[in-house]
C-alpha cells in the first residue's frame, strides 16, 4: 500500500527547520502496512498546496498532510485541500465550542482567527486534537484517504498513533513491515558490512541497510509481511547476525550507549565519575540524559589545564613532563584519581588532542585515550579518530563509553557487573 506525505509549511523551505514530522510518519506507517515512496514539502501557498494534492491523488492511497491547520492568514491546507475535491468548508459549533472552552479555562478569549480552526472540510471525519487547538481531519476521495494534521510534532504524533494508524492497519488488512534494529561500536562500517554482507544477501525478502554516523552503527533489517504471515527468516537472519557480531552488538532494542551502560552500572549497584580533558564535559552530559543516572553517576571534572590534572585528579606532574597530557599513563591516572576523589566503583577519564591545531608526527590531532580504573585494576585504551574538532569530540566521547562497556563486559574492570 502507498503512502505520500505531504509537509505544508514555508518554514520548511527554510535553512533554519527541517521537516522531522515524516521521519515520524514514515516509521509508524510502516508498521502498519504501508510503504511511504513520497514526501513533499511544500509553502504556504495554496496553489502549490492543490497541485501537490492532485498529483497525490493519481498516485497514492494514503496521503497525510502535516502543518497548516493553524489560525493565520498562512494556513491554507484547509482551505486548499475543500478546493481541490470540489467540497465545502463549513464551521462546526461543537469544535467552535471546545476551542472557546480550551481557551477559557487557560485565562484566554479566543481570537476571532482561530475561528477558522473550527472550519471542517464537508464529508471529514474530525480528529479529536487533546494537545492543541486545531482539530485534524480524515477523508476519503475516490479510494484515496487524506489526513490533515497539525504541524507542531508534540500535537501530531499523538494523532498518528491514536487515530491515524488505526486507520491504516485497517485499510491495509494486516500487511506490515517487520523490523529489527542492531546497534554496534568497535568494528568499522566496511568491517561490519564484510562480516555480515554473504548472509543477509541470501535473505531476498529482507532489505539490510547499514547507517554509521559518528562512530555508532546501526544496521536495520525490514520484512514486509502479509496478513497472518510472522517474520521467520527475519528471525533466522538476525540470529545469525547475532552470531556474527557478538559483543560487537550493544543493543536490539533501539537503545543508547549511555542507557546500556546506565543498567550496568545500575544492575552491579556501581557507581561512577569522570574526569574530562578534551571532551570537556560531553561525556557527563551523555550520561545524564539517562533518567535515574542520579542513582549511578556521582560526578565528575573538566580537567582541561595540566593544573587541573594534577589538583583535581591527583596526576602526578612528573608523569605529565615525562609523557604529556595525551598519554596512556596520564589517562590511567586521571581515571584512578578521579575514583578516589569521589570515591566512586569506577573511574572513567578521557585525554585527547581535538584540533586543528597542536598535533605531531607521534602525536597526531584526533588521538584519544582513554582510563577505566576500579581501584585494583585500570585500563588504557587508544584510538585515533577521525574529523573536525567537532566530529572529534563527540567521537572521542563516543569512543570512552564504548571502552567502558568494554571494561565493563570483560570484567577486567568492574564491580559486581
Ligand atoms: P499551529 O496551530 O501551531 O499554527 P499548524 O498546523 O498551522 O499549527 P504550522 O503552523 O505549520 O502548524 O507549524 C507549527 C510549528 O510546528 C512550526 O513552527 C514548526 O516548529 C512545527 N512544525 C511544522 N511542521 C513541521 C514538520 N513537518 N516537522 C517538524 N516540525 C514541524
Ligand atoms: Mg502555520
Amino acid at each position: 500500500m502507498k503512502a505520500e506525505i505531504i509537509a505544508v509549511g514555508s518554514e520548511l523551505l527554510t535553512p533554519d527547520r527541517q521537516d522531522t514530522n515524516s521521519l515520524f510518519i514514515t516509521r509508524k506507517l510502516n508498521e502498519a502496512g504501508f510503504k511511504v515512496h513520497l514526501k513533499t514539502i511544500v509553502g504556504d501557498d495554496e496553489q502549490a498546496i492543490a497541485r501537490v494534492l492532485e498529483a497525490a491523488l493519481q498516485r497514492s492511497t494514503l496521503v497525510i498532510f502535516s502543518g497548516g491547520l493553524g489560525p493565520t492568514e498562512d494556513d491554507l491546507t484547509r482551505p486548499a485541500v475543500a478546493k481541490v475535491l470540489g467540497r465545502a468548508l463549513h464551521k462546526d459549533m461543537e469544535i467552535l465550542d471546545a476551542m472557546r472552552e480550551k481557551f477559557s479555562s487557560r485565562g484566554y478569549r479566543m481570537a476571532p482567527n482561530n475561528e477558522r480552526q473550527a472550519e471542517v472540510i464537508e464529508g471529514a471525519e474530525v480528529l479529536p486534537n487533546t494537545l492543541g487547538t486545531a482539530p485534524g481531519m480524515w477523508l476519503e476521495e475516490k479510494g484515496v484517504y487524506i489526513a490533515l494534521l497539525p504541524g507542531p510534532p508534540q500535537e501530531l504524533q499523538p494523532m498518528i498513533e491514536g487515530e491515524i494508524l488505526p486507520r491504516a492497519r485497517n485499510l491495509a488488512g494486516g500487511r506490515r513491515l517487520a523490523r529489527r534494529s542492531f546497534r554496534i561500536t568497535g568494528l568499522a562500517e566496511s568491517d561490519v558490512d564484510a562480516r555480515i554482507a554473504p548472509v543477509y544477501k541470501t535473505y531476498q525478502k529482507i532489505e539490510t541497510t547499514i547507517l554509521a554516523a559518528n562512530s555508532q552503527i546501526e544496521l536495520h533489517i525490514l520484512q514486509w509481511l502479509e496478513a497472518g504471515e510472522e517474520p521467520l527468516e527475519q528471525e533466522e537472519l538476525a540470529r545469525r547476525i547475532g552470531e556474527l557480531l557478538g559483543e560487537a552488538i550493544f543493543s536490539t532494542e533501539d537503545e543508547s550507549l549511555e542507557e546500556i551502560i546506565g543498567r550496568f552500572l545500575k544492575d552491579s549497584g556501581s557507581s561512577l565519575a569522570v574526569a574530562e580533558s578534551c571532551t570537556a564535559g560531553m561525556i557527563g552530559a551523555q550520561i545524564t540524559r539517562v533518567p535515574g543516572s542520579s542513582g549511578y553517576f556521582l560526578g565528575g571534572v573538566q580537567c582541561y589545564s595540566n593544573a587541573a590534572k594534577i589538583k583535581f585528579c591527583g596526576v602526578p606532574e612528573e608523569l605529565l613532563r615525562k609523557h604529556g597530557a595525551v598519554s596512556a599513563e596520564v589517562a590511567e591516572a586521571m581515571a584512578s584519581g578521579i575514583r578516589t576523589a569521589f570515591q566512586s566503583t569506577l573511574g572513567l577519564s578521557i585525554t585527547g588532542i581535538a584540533g586543528p591545531e597542536g598535533g605531531t608526527a607521534e602525536k597526531p590531532v584526533g588521538l584519544v585515550y582513554v582510563g577505566v580504573s576500579d581501584g585494583e585494576r585500570t585500563l588504557n585504551f587508544r584510538r585515533i579518530v577521525p574529523g573536525s574538532r567537532e566530529a572529534i569530540r563527540e567521537r572521542a566521547c563516543f569512543f570512552a563509553l564504548s571502552c567502558l562497556r568494554k571494561a565493563l563486559l570483560s570484567r577486567d574492570v568492574s564491580a559486581q557487573a
